[in-house]
């Protein structure tokens, strides 16, 4: 939305809000209690109070700073107030003699008690007070108060607010009915809970958060009943060792753990229904999902269909591009490449293919979703990394197969591909419920056997000639190094405006991480690193490589196909390496500066090494002072290897936003639920959904409508 035309919405567009409902489920932040009048004389400092008085005296000073003070008078006292900021009228408005009702945080000043700006305004002596405690909304620059409890009040009047949730099922979550809940929240009799009520543990609130979980949980549920109203083609394993998934265990140095292979056959028996699949497989980092995708496009494959895979960054679909092509061109499948960085021609070629059908598999990153790619009979969509795209972009991929899709009879539906999406975050069980309650998840949750358990330890930074000594060691003796280079901090970061902005996918709320410039200077700090390293090696000093995220493509290829082969053994990178890449010979990684980097990103990083049989370490380097958070997640990754675990942990330490692309998260239609605290609620809420849509689909539309309005079709994308 461009700032001219936000400009020209309205208040209530402003907040988002539209219907009656949105406003009744505009929820007050806390109250002010205006139902007792305080005698002046019983003020106390820093306590807000009302008090109603006569003004004595009117005055706005000349000179000097501007201000309006008016001197008002009870039975009990004085009082003074002031304004710096006020209009002309006022004073002639606040005119000693009149009546007014006042209300502020008092202040003991030189001359006696004063508020600052209070809110006042003129009263006959008979004004009743209110019965109920006062609304505070949460508002927006320009938005009043006033304003917001008028419309509020104003909608909640026109509404019928009918329960349509069954009376048993409230009484088993001790929830109160929503018609009491509204009023309570909206105005609370003065002896109400306030502490509850603003902590938001209050039984109202209970209920307005569970309905609001149910909502989003009835949206999910509904998205999946739609999707198995979709068409796809039915794409079965071949049966026999000629089948080319077949072929390829067969060719493959390992066999499959028991959960690869517990997850390919789930993939595999989606693959051949006709409804489209719509499937995380979630592992760990290193355990072994790129052979099940591989085996899922080799069943796509053997049916006569396309398969195209996308990574989000270049190293990691290159990685794919090798590892896929090295297990199925030898079983006889074209394998194209699409990548952003590639020349002209090549693109044009593999375009070509992939829209010919002569390319099988297509590998790529976003490159594979724009709009001039089109394929001739795509089956199967495979996402890396899913949660580093968007919602607009998966679908996008999807939809890839829906344009050429041949129709063999004219009546026959629009087919959509399979959607197979691996994620290695590890997502905690309630965020899925909670984020992918429409999506089927396959998990692998252990490692493939022989890998020795990863040792990780953390050293203040002043050890760092103990630990480059041992890094020159390993290298003497033949063995690979990660060395990963720090995000720089902002307060270091000069801000340049060439400097693509770039967001840290640490801990971005809590420690401001680089925004601007920072790129540049992460960049610096890796060379000057890779430099210093050099000379630490001294013989070795050729075999030192630098990676980061400003090289070109084909550079970063280049470096990381050295680095896979042995060439290089020292490789000093940014967080480039993050994802995926995949080098067994690599045995210590050391993460300087690994306070700056949230627990997921060093899960992640630290899963480069421990890929082969020997033992691998983590040094994790910090500087101190460390914050609290920051030793918490240093202390939780030494001690834990377990994905899953430190996932939880994660949750626990930031809550779920971060966990997730934000984008995609589904997490930001909460408005007053917290995944965090209101796991109880949430899981309520998913078997009241079940329940509802069989039971009662009219109240569950009813509850949809009225918690999620226009906001329903974006939900169900
Ligand atoms: P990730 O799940 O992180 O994508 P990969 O698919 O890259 O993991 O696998 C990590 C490494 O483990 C690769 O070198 C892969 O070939 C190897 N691998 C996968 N499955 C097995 C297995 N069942 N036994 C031994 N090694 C395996
Ligand atoms: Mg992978």
């Amino acid at each position: 939305m461009s700032s001219a035309r936000s400009s020209a919405l309205s208040p209530g567009e402003r907040l988002g809000l539209g219907s009656d409902w949105d406003y009744a489920l505009h929820l007050p932040l806390h109250y002010l209690d205006e139902t007792r009048i305080s005698a002046i004389a019983s003020l106390r400092d820093g306590v807000p109070a009302v008090v109603q008085a006569r003004i004595v005296h009117a005055e706005a000073s000349a000179g000097g700073r501007k201000q309006l003070r008016i001197q008002v008078q009870d039975a009990s006292g004085v009082l003074n107030l002031r304004f710096f900021h006020f209009y002309q009228n006022w004073q002639r408005q606040y005119a000693p003699g009149k009546l007014l009702r006042v209300r502020g945080e008092p202040r003991a000043g030189l001359f006696g008690m004063e508020m600052v700006h209070p809110t006042c305004h003129a009263v006959r002596p008979d004004e009743p007070l209110p019965e109920r405690l006062t609304p505070v909304y949460p508002t927006a620059a320009g938005i009043s108060q006033v304003w917001l409890r008028k419309a509020i009040t104003g909608a909640r009047a026109r509404l019928e607010v009918r329960e349509w949730l069954p009376a048993d099922l409230l009484d088993r979550l001790q929830l109160p009915d929503i018609a009491s809940t509204l009023d309570v929240l909206h105005a609370p009799p003065p002896d109400a809970p306030l502490h509850s009520l603003e902590d938001r543990s209050h039984p109202g609130w209970q209920r307005v958060k569970f309905d609001e979980l149910l909502a989003q949980q009835l949206a999910q549920q509904r998205a999946r009943l739609a999707r198995s109203a979709l068409r796809a083609w039915s794409l079965p394993a071949r049966a026999g060792p000629q089948s080319l998934g077949q072929r390829l265990l067969q060719a493959l140095p390992f066999a499959l753990t028991l959960d690869q292979e517990a997850c390919a056959a789930e993939i595999a028996s989606n693959l051949a229904l006709s409804q489209p699949m719509h499937r995380l497989l979630q592992g760990d980092v290193g355990s072994g999902k790129t052979v099940v995708a591989a085996l899922a496009a080799a069943q796509a494959i053997d049916c006569g269909f396309q398969c195209a895979l996308m990574a989000p960054t270049d190293i990691l679909a290159t990685q794919h591009l090798r590892k896929l092509a090295d297990w199925l061109e030898p079983l006889g499948v074209r394998v194209a490449w699409l990548s952003g960085a590639q020349s002209r021609r090549e693109r044009d070629t593999a375009v070509q293919a992939a829209a010919s059908g002569a390319a099988q598999l297509v590998v790529g990153t976003h490159a594979v979703i724009q709009e001039k790619v089109r394929f001739h009979r795509l089956g199967l969509a495979i996402v890396d990394e899913q949660h580093r795209f968007g919602v607009a972009q998966r679908l996008s991929l999807r939809a890839k197969g829906l344009d050429d899709a041949p129709r063999s009879e004219a009546n026959e539906a629009v087919r959509e591909p399979h959607l197979l999406m691996m994620s290695a975050t590890p997502i905690p069980r309630t965020l899925a419920m909670a984020v992918f309650g429409d999506l089927d998840v396959s998990t692998i949750a252990h490692l493939p056997p022989g890998r020795s358990p990863i040792r990780t330890r953390v050293f203040d930074a002043a050890r760092r000639d103990a630990v480059i000594a041992r890094v020159r060691a390993l290298v003497a003796a033949g063995r690979q190094v990660y060395w990963v280079c720090p995000l720089v901090e902002e307060s270091a970061a000069r801000p340049s405006p060439m400097a693509p902005v770039r967001r840290s996918s640490t801990d971005r709320r809590k420690v401001p991480f680089v925004q601007t410039g920072g790129e540049a200077l992460d960049l610096r700090n890796a060379e000057a690193t890779h430099a210093e390293l050099q000379v630490a090696l001294g013989t070795d000093a050729e075999r030192v490589g630098l990676l980061h995220g400003r090289m070109p493509a084909s550079q970063k290829t280049q470096v990381m196909a050295d680095f896979a082969a042995g060439r290089l053994r020292l490789l000093v990178a940014t967080t480039v390496i993050e994802v995926g890449v995949d080098v067994p010979a690599a045995t210590l990684m050391v993460i300087e500066h690994a306070e700056r980097f949230g627990l997921s990103q060093l899960h992640q990083l630290r899963g480069r090494v421990g890929r082969g049989a020997d033992a691998s370490e983590c040094l994790l380097l910090f500087t101190p002072p460390l914050s609290e958070m920051a030793r918490a997640r240093l202390l939780a990754i030494r001690d834990t290897n377990d994905g899953f675990a430190l996932a939880q942990k994660d949750l626990d330490l930031r809550g779920p936003g971060e966990l997730l692309g934000q984008r995609q998260s589904g997490v930001q239609m909460l408005r007053h639920a917290d995944l965090h605290t209101d796991v109880a609620l949430l899981e309520a809420a998913r078997d009241a959904a079940v329940w509802l849509l069989r039971h009662d689909p009219l109240a569950a539309r009813e509850h949809l409508q009225r918690w999620l309005g226009d906001r329903l079709d974006w939900l169900a994308a």
